[in-house]
């Protein structure tokens, strides 16, 4: 075990402050990665709140941190894809039991005993898992992803949660070219959500409450942008979607997405407000129409997106801020003052 610092947060009122936590030693499967950037999911703030605490209860002290990019350090005798030197990333899932039917699957993140990058039961050192605010991270080879040599890896680091959750629905419920596909809320997920559908050729609309930020989504990749405060905006494109992907953070009428599906059409959220959201039957009954959720998605996925994005020079809009910025990027991204995702410059925290 060695210690490495981080920036943790001690209760759901307290502000992430600086902090060592304790890593294992590589064993023979697991890379050590020095962490040089990562990403500030809205999902850090509602862990670091306790917002989730009916469902995913914070154990603190709690580092969150789950869309990192760094440089291999070392490997243990048995890891075959990683060297020393090597860039790697590290997404919201550490470990899983490779056994399962859902592992077999490739659908790690559907494993009854998957490990979550933090906040999950640490089966090697006690306590739970600490993530990627931190200097360096140590995870078994094949949660380890690769990062291809072209992107920009302050923007790179946000793919490894905003970019997978929303390539993984937009994948299952085959957004393809011809599609007409809505995205809702212009954030971290929904920026990346807006390049990735028009990279799969779909006809894309983005739903804003900022309309600050609609010549943003035109330049995003949206074909069309309404401002979805405006009823008659709306109203123009009652039932035509195939697909519509729900990435607000907040509580939020979801009814007036549901009225503009298709027959058939789906609307799956990756938002995961704090409170129920309310759902008026006869919306998806006329026009048998679906509501989903999505989680993540699972390994081998995130490496196919990640080469996705390679391919299509895709990564988020970021702001690099130092690690001491990041209780004031808390209040930012409250309040969507954001553009579109920030991403922690590790190498801050060892000034
Ligand atoms: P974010 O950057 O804060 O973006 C959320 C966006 O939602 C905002 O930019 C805003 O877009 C919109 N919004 C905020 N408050 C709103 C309100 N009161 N009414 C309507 N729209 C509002 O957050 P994020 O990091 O993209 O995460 C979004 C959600 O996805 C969070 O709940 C997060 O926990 C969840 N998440 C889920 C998964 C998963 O596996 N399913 C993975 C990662 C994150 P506009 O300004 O355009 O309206
Ligand atoms: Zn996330």
């Amino acid at each position: 075990m060695y210690q490495a610092k981080a920036y943790s947060a001690a209760s759901p009122k307290s502000p992430l402050a600086s902090a060592t936590i304790p890593r294992r030693e590589p064993s023979e499967s697991d890379v050590q990665i020095d962490i040089l950037f990562c990403g500030i999911c809205h999902s850090d703030l509602h862990q670091v709140r306790n917002e989730w605490s009916g469902f995913m209860p914070t154990v603190y002290p709690c580092v969150p941190g789950h869309e990192i990019v760094g440089r291999v350090t070392s490997v243990g005798s048995a890891v075959t894809r990683f060297k020393q030197g090597d860039l790697a990333a590290v997404g919201c899932l550490v470990d899983s039991d490779g056994t399962c039917s859902e592992c077999r699957a490739g659908l790690e993140q559907f494993c009854p005993n998957a490990t979550l990058t933090y906040n999950s039961p640490d089966k090697h050192l006690g306590g739970v898992t600490y993530g990627g605010y931190s200097e360096s991270i140590v995870v078994d080879e094949r949660f380890v992803l690769r990062v291809p040599s072209n992107l920009d890896l302050a923007g790179a680091a946000p793919l490894l949660c905003a970019g997978i959750t929303t390539y993984s629905p937009m994948r299952h419920w085959g957004v393809t070219k011809g599609k007409k596909v809505g995205v809702v809320g212009i954030g971290g997920l929904g920026h990346m959500a807006v390049k990735i559908a028009r990279a799969l050729g779909a006809h894309v609309v983005a739903f804003t409450t900022s309309p600050n930020k609609k010549d943003d989504a035109l330049r995003l990749g949206a074909d069309e942008v309404v401002v979805s405060r405006n009823a008659n905006e709306m109203q123009k494109h009652a039932g035509s979607f195939d697909f519509i992907l729900d990435a607000v953070a907040a509580d939020h009428d979801i009814n007036a997405y549901i009225n503009l599906l298709r027959r058939d059409g789906n609307i799956t959220l990756v938002g995961a407000p704090e409170k129920p959201l309310a759902v008026a039957a006869f919306g998806l009954i006329f026009g048998r129409r679906s509501l989903s959720g999505s989680p993540i998605g699972g390994i081998a996925e995130t490496q196919e997106m990640l080469d996705f994005c390679g391919e299509h020079d895709i990564t988020a809009d970021v702001e690099v801020i130092p690690i001491q910025k990041v209780n004031e990027a808390y209040e930012r991204l409250l309040r969507s003052d954001v553009k579109y995702r920030f991403s922690i410059d590790m190498a801050t925290l060892k000034s």
